[in-house]
């Protein structure tokens, strides 16, 4: 399929599609939404940004729309945080429109009786994080037995943080002759494991590489020194047009970093699992609407983040695994459109970066540092071998030569 209107979708599907500027569909949308409306198992990996929320809330609203519709819960998406459920939430909200399938959102660190009364008053689709869907299953709030299409979403994240036993718990609390949509950046052992387990026959869809972050987005190296990294920011949001999400290791690095951004005049907040979710939904609602410029978030808050116009990503803090790597770089360069990615790393991380270089096979420019805000001395950062010898970012010597930026090298 080359557009979405050669898809037999009902009337009102497309109205929709067009209406928010849907046309044609993203690689991950042409491979698996096919199948999905075949009643085929999938298991997509594909790279964030993709489109896969598209892929999947496509294919559950053409088959929920098929008479007769039916009463129950009908449908259930699994994804890792309360972020990404509301985000989920908000595409299905756009293409239901108009149409009487409603879903419910069923997640942790909300007020659950809301949750329950949309699901008491006919929601055909649930939301959901594992936990709280969990938790009403042993309260036999909700009952998952007219279930015939069930989506994973970002199912190794899931994993990784600890909710086998949860999942497998809910879908062994819905019927075994239902779909199952199955995505997830990589396939590891143990995902490899939960779709031979409870998929049928999947139709596999692997967009481009899953372990490498989207083409359009350069991705960059600095080293400075610890004490410095606060200086070099400065200097990239002085240089760079445009909204920054910054990742910091720690919920305390976090906040400390969002309050000195603040404190020096720049709007920036933080995200993070201490906050509550009224303030990690004005924090990001912020973002989105660019009253914030800066958000600073830790790796498993910024799971939800999905902003489409975020200029550049910075590593404050290395990733702890390749995987976060990914997850993190993968929010800058939707939607087709460019983004920069800038990790700042010590003399004495280099060593880490190159292990996320191999494991991910690709390079990242080494680069120079910006050019220096009003009353900031800035330094030169190491570059790789074929380039003159600087000197680390810290390093008494200053110059910033202007404009120097190099495309990431995809080995
Ligand atoms: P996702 O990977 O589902 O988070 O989607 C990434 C972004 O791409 C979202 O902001 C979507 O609105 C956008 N998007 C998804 N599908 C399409 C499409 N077919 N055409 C244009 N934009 C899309």
């Amino acid at each position: 399929m080359n557009q979405f209107s050669d898809l037999s979708l009902s009337a009102v599907l497309k109205r929709n599609l067009a209406a928010h500027g849907f046309e044609k569909p993203t690689p991950v949308q042409t491979a698996a939404i096919p199948p999905a409306l075949d009643r085929r198992d999938v298991v997509a990996t594909s790279q964030t940004g993709s489109g896969k929320t598209l892929a999947f809330v496509l294919p559950m609203l053409s088959q929920l729309l098929e008479p007769p519709v039916a009463e129950g819960v009908q449908a259930v998406i699994l994804t890792p945080t309360r972020e990404l459920a509301i985000q989920i939430h908000e595409v299905f909200v756009k293409l239901a429109a108009g149409t009487p399938i409603r879903a419910a959102v069923v997640v942790g660190g909300l007020n659950e009786n809301s949750q329950l009364l949309n699901i008491r008053r006919g929601a055909q689709v649930l939301i959901a994080t594992p936990g709280r869907l969990n938790d009403f299953l042993g309260r036999r709030l909700v009952k998952l037995n007219k279930v015939h299409l069930l989506v994973l979403d970002e199912a190794d994240r899931m994993l990784d943080m600890g909710f086998l036993p949860t999942i497998t718990r809910i879908i062994e609390a819905t019927p075994a002759a239902r779909q199952t949509l199955f995505f997830s950046a990589t396939i590891e052992k143990s995902v490899a494991h939960l779709i031979g387990q409870h998929l049928r026959e999947p139709v596999r869809v692997a967009i481009g590489s899953a372990e490498k972050p989207a083409a359009d987005v350069d991705l960059h190296v600095y080293e400075v020194e610890k004490t410095r990294k606060h200086e070099l920011l400065r200097a990239l949001l002085h240089r760079e047009a445009g909204s920054f999400l910054v990742f910091a290791r720690t919920k305390h690095g976090a906040d400390r970093l969002a309050k000195r951004l603040a404190l020096e005049g720049v709007k920036a907040a933080a995200i993070h699992g201490d906050r509550t979710q009224n303030q990690r939904n004005r924090a990001l609602r912020g973002f989105q609407e660019g009253s914030y410029r800066v958000l600073v978030a830790t790796d498993v808050a910024a799971r939800g983040i999905h902003v489409d116009d975020i200029a550049h990503v910075v590593n404050f803090d290395l990733p702890q695994a390749p995987e976060d790597f990914i997850h993190r770089v993968g929010r800058t360069g939707r939607a087709g459109r460019r983004g920069v990615a800038s990790t700042f790393a010590t003399r004495e991380e280099q060593g880490e970066v190159r292990r996320i270089e191999r494991a991910l096979t690709l390079t990242l420019a080494r680069q120079t540092s910006p050019e220096a805000a009003p009353g900031v001395v800035l330094l030169p950062v190491a570059a790789k071998a074929h380039r003159p010898a600087p000197k680390p970012f810290g390093a008494k010597r200053s110059f910033a030569p202007k404009g120097r930026r190099f495309a990431a090298r995809w080995a």
